[in-house]
C-alpha cells in the first residue's frame, strides 16, 4: 500500500507520531510544530493503514472554523469526503448526540439552544421571580456561576449551601434549571453536561458509542475543561485508540474553566500513553520564534519545551509607539497598504490581533477610511444581531410554543399594543401555575384574565403564530423564513421606518433568507432523518453565533481577538494595544496565575506570525469612553532587544540629542504657553524631560517630550500640564 503522500510531508518525529501503535498517544509540542497537521494525517492513516472505517473516527477541535478545515484536509488525504467521520467541536458533537437521543436525554424533540444573551435574560427573569436584588448579585456574575458549575459537571444538589450568599446563588441555579427544562431549551454548557449524564444513565447507549468510536482524536487539548475531560473518560476506554494533541504554553481559557492539568490527568488515566514531542517549528522565522521563546521563558509554571527552526532569520520585529489609538490604527492600515503595493502581499495575508473586542472599532474605521476590505471574526456576528434574533425567535416558536425566551422576545416585536404590564401579568400567571408563557397567555385570553384591549392584542399574537405554523407547514426552509418575515410584520415595520439603519436591517433579514437557502443546499444533513430542516437550521444558527462568520477567506484583512486566533497562522501579524492594563489585562496583573495566562496569550499572538510581526502600543487610549494613559506592556520589554526595531513616529527626531536638522519635520510651538524646543519640563507622572517637537494646532495640538526615565512620548498639549523647570 502506498502511503507516501501521508508520510512524505512530515519530518521524522511527526512520522513517528502519525504512525503510533494503536492505543493511547499524547503529542505535546509547541506552536507551529505541526500538531494539527499530525492529527489530520493520523486520521487518514487510521483509515488507510489500519482499515478503520471513517465511521469509527471521532475528531474534536476547538472552533467550527478549525473543524471545517480539518474535515476538508482529511477528505483530501483520503481522496474522498470523509463520509461518516465525525469531525467537530465539543459542543457541536454533544449537540449532535443530544439530537439523536433527545428522549434519553429528557429533552423535547425540537429543543433549542440558548445563546449567551438569551441565557442572561432567562437568569434575570428567574432572579426577578425569586426577588433577588441584581445589585448584590449581578446577573453576569450569576450567569458565570451557573456556567462555571456546569463546566465542572456540578448540578445544584451537589453544591454547598451553608454560606447564605452562595446559597442564594445555588437557588438561582436551581430555578434557572427548572425554567430551562420547562421551556425545553439548553445553554452551551448544558450541551456537554447533559450529554455526559445521558451516556452515564444509559449503559446500552454508552456501550454503543464506545464500540462505534474506536478512535478518538482531540486537538488543543490544553484548553479542555472539566466536563469535556469527563466526556472523554466516558467514551474512551482502554480499548479505545486515543490521540491527544496539545501545548501547555497555549492554554488560554483558564478563565472559562479550562484546565491545563488535563494534560497530566490524561497521562495518569491512560498510563500506557506514549508521549511524542515535536520541536521543530515550521511556521515562523528565526526572529519571531526567538522572540516567542524568550517571552514564554518568563513563565514559571511550564512543562518546558524549546522550539527551533532552520527557516530564514527574517526581518526584525517592528515596534511602534503610537500617541493614541487613532495613530496606532493609521500606522497599521498604512503599513498594510504599503506592503500590498510594494511587497506583493495580499490583504488576506494580514491579521490584526487584539486583547479586547472593543479595540476593533478604531481599526475598522481606519480600514473603511482607506477603502480596505476587512472581516472581523468575533464581535457582533450575523446571528447575534437584534433583527436576526427576532426572526429566529418567531421560527423557534413555530417549532416549540413553550420556548419562553423566544415568546418574550417577540410578543410585542414589532409593536402590537402588548404592554410591559400585560407581559408581566402573563409571566406571573405562568410562574404561579407552573406552565409556559404560551399556555398561560392562552388561558388568560380564554378565561378573561386580561382587559379587553390587552386580551385582543395577546389573542392576535397567539393566532399569528398558529397562522404562521399553518402557512409554513409544507414550505421549503427559505420560504418558511420568508413567510415569517412577511407575516410577522418584522419586515413591514422596518420598511415603514425607512431610516438607513432600518435599511441595513432589512438587508440583514434578506441575508437570513439566503442563509436558509445555502443551508438547505449545502448544510450538514442531520443524521436523524426525521429531524426537520427548520430545527436543524435553528441549531446551526445558535452554534454559528458562537464564533466568526467563517465563510471563504476572501481577500480581506482579518481582525480578531487573540483568543480566536488560536491554531491559525498569517504571513503578517499586527499585535495591537500592548499596554499595561490592557494587555496584560488589569484584572490579571496582581495574580501570578492569571498573569501567566496573559503571557501565554501573548505567546499565542506572536506565534501566529509566519514572516513579519509588528507590535504596537499607544500612549493614550480612549476605551469604553475613558482616556487612559498607558505605558508599554511588560511583554514588550520581554522581547529580546536585538530582535526588535523601533519604528520612528512620523514627526519624531532622534533622541536623546536635540539635533533638529534638515529633514526632520518639527512644527513650531502651537499657541500661547507652549515651550520652546529644547526646554526642560516636568510632568506629574513621567518626571522630567526635554521638549522635542509639536504637531497639530488648537485643542488637538500635541507636544513631544523626551522624558529622562519614561522615554519619548507624545502628549496632548492642553492636558499634559507641563511645568518648566
Ligand atoms: P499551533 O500550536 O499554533 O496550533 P500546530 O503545532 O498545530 O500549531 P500546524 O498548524 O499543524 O502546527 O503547522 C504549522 C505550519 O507548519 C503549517 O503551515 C503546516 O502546514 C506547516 N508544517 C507542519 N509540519 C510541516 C512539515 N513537516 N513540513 C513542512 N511544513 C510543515
Ligand atoms: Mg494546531
Amino acid at each position: 500500500m502506498d502511503v507516501s503522500d501521508l508520510i512524505d510531508p512530515l519530518n521524522e518525529a511527526q512520522r513517528e507520531a502519525v504512525g503510533a501503535p494503536l492505543g493511547h498517544a499524547l503529542v505535546l509540542a509547541g506552536a507551529g510544530s505541526g500538531k494539527t497537521r499530525v492529527l489530520t494525517h493520523r486520521a487518514a492513516w487510521l483509515v488507510r493503514v489500519h482499515d478503520a472505517s471513517p465511521w469509527s473516527i471521532l475528531a474534536v477541535t476547538f472552533t467550527n472554523k478549525a473543524a471545517a478545515e480539518m474535515r476538508g484536509r482529511i477528505g483530501e488525504l483520503l481522496g474522498v469526503a470523509g463520509g461518516g467521520m465525525w469531525v467537530g467541536t465539543f459542543h457541536g458533537i454533544a449537540h449532535r448526540l443530544l439530537r439523536l437521543h433527545h428522549d434519553e436525554a429528557g429533552l423535547p424533540r425540537g429543543f433549542q439552544i440558548l445563546d449567551s444573551e438569551d441565557q442572561r435574560r432567562l437568569v434575570k427573569r428567574v432572579m426577578r421571580d425569586l426577588q433577588i436584588d441584581d445589585k448584590r448579585y449581578p446577573v453576569r456574575q450569576l450567569q458565570g456561576f451557573i456556567n462555571g458549575r456546569k463546566d465542572e459537571g456540578l448540578r445544584p444538589d451537589a453544591l454547598d449551601r451553608s454560606d447564605p450568599y452562595a446559597g442564594r446563588m445555588v437557588e438561582v441555579y436551581e430555578a434557572y434549571e427548572a425554567a430551562s427544562r420547562a421551556a425545553g431549551v439548553v445553554d452551551f454548557a448544558e450541551l456537554l453536561l447533559r450529554c455526559c449524564e445521558m451516556l452515564s444513565a444509559h449503559p446500552d447507549l454508552l456501550g454503543h458509542y464506545r464500540r462505534r468510536f474506536r478512535h478518538v482524536l482531540i486537538d488543543e487539548f490544553q484548553d479542555t475543561n472539566g466536563i469535556q475531560y469527563q466526556w472523554l473518560r466516558l467514551l474512551a476506554t482502554d480499548e479505545t485508540d486515543t490521540f491527544v494533541v496539545g501545548d501547555d504554553d497555549q492554554s488560554i481559557y483558564g478563565w472559562r474553566g479550562a484546565r491545563v492539568e488535563n494534560l497530566k490527568h490524561y497521562q495518569r488515566d491512560y498510563p500506557d500513553a506514549v508521549v511524542y514531542r515535536l520541536e521543530r517549528n515550521y511556521r515562523s522565522t528565526q526572529t519571531i520564534l526567538g522572540a516567542a521563546n524568550a517571552l514564554i521563558a518568563n513563565n514559571a509554571d511550564r512543562l518546558g519545551k524549546e522550539l527551533w527552526t532552520d527557516g530564514a532569520k527574517g526581518e526584525p520585529i517592528a515596534l511602534y509607539a503610537a500617541f493614541n489609538e487613532q495613530d496606532e490604527a493609521r500606522f497599521v492600515v498604512e503599513r498594510i497598504k504599503q506592503m500590498c503595493e510594494s511587497e506583493g502581499y495580499a490583504r488576506r495575508d494580514f491579521a490584526i490581533l487584539y486583547r479586547s473586542n472593543a479595540q476593533s472599532r478604531t481599526f475598522e474605521e481606519a480600514l473603511i477610511g482607506r477603502g480596505t476590505p476587512y472581516r472581523v471574526y468575533g464581535g457582533l456576528r450575523f446571528f447575534e444581531r437584534a433583527e436576526i434574533k427576532d426572526a429566529l425567535a418567531y421560527l423557534r416558536l413555530l417549532t416549540n410554543r413553550h420556548d419562553d425566551a423566544s415568546l418574550e422576545r417577540v410578543i410585542n416585536t414589532p409593536a402590537r399594543g402588548i404592554g410591559a404590564k400585560t407581559v408581566e401579568n402573563i409571566r406571573l400567571a405562568a410562574r404561579d401555575q407552573g406552565r409556559s408563557l404560551w399556555d398561560a397567555a392562552r388561558a388568560m385570553v380564554d378565561g378573561r384574565g386580561l382587559s379587553g384591549r390587552a386580551a385582543r392584542a395577546v389573542s392576535g399574537f397567539l393566532e399569528l403564530i398558529e397562522t404562521l405554523a399553518d402557512q409554513t407547514h409544507d414550505q421549503a426552509l427559505p420560504d418558511q423564513v420568508d413567510t415569517v418575515l412577511a407575516t410577522s410584520g418584522l419586515r413591514g415595520a422596518l420598511e415603514q421606518e425607512g431610516s438607513d439603519r432600518a435599511r441595513d436591517r432589512l438587508e440583514n433579514l434578506d441575508e437570513l433568507v439566503s442563509a436558509a437557502r445555502t443551508y438547505e443546499q449545502e448544510g450538514e444533513r442531520p443524521e436523524d432523518e426525521d429531524m426537520d430542516l427548520l430545527t436543524a437550521f435553528l441549531a446551526h444558527a445558535a452554534l454559528e453565533a458562537g464564533e466568526g462568520q467563517g465563510d471563504a477567506w476572501d481577500d480581506c484583512v482579518q481582525l480578531m481577538t487573540l483568543h480566536s486566533a488560536k491554531g491559525l497562522e498569517f504571513p503578517v501579524v499586527f499585535l495591537a494595544g500592548l499596554e499595561e492594563g490592557l494587555f496584560p489585562h488589569r484584572m490579571s496583573v496582581d495574580e501570578p496565575g492569571r498573569l501567566e495566562e496573559e503571557r501565554r496569550l501573548a505567546y499565542v499572538g506572536v506565534t501566529r506570525a509566519r514572516e513579519r510581526l509588528f507590535v504596537t502600543h499607544a500612549e493614550r487610549r480612549r476605551l469604553h469612553g475613558r482616556d487612559e494613559y498607558g505605558i508599554a506592556s511588560r511583554f514588550v520589554s520581554e522581547l529580546p532587544g536585538e530582535l526588535v526595531d523601533e519604528v520612528r513616529a512620523r514627526f519624531s527626531v532622534s533622541r536623546p540629542s536635540l539635533a533638529v536638522g534638515a529633514g526632520t519635520r518639527v512644527a513650531e510651538p502651537a499657541g500661547d504657553g507652549a515651550f520652546p524646543l529644547g526646554q526642560r519640563v516636568s510632568h506629574q507622572k513621567f518626571g522630567e524631560g526635554t521638549v522635542l517637537g509639536y504637531e497639530g494646532s488648537g485643542a488637538g495640538a500635541r507636544v513631544q517630550v523626551n522624558f529622562d526615565d519614561a522615554g519619548t512620548k507624545w502628549l496632548v498639549a492642553a492636558y499634559a500640564n507641563l511645568q518648566a523647570c
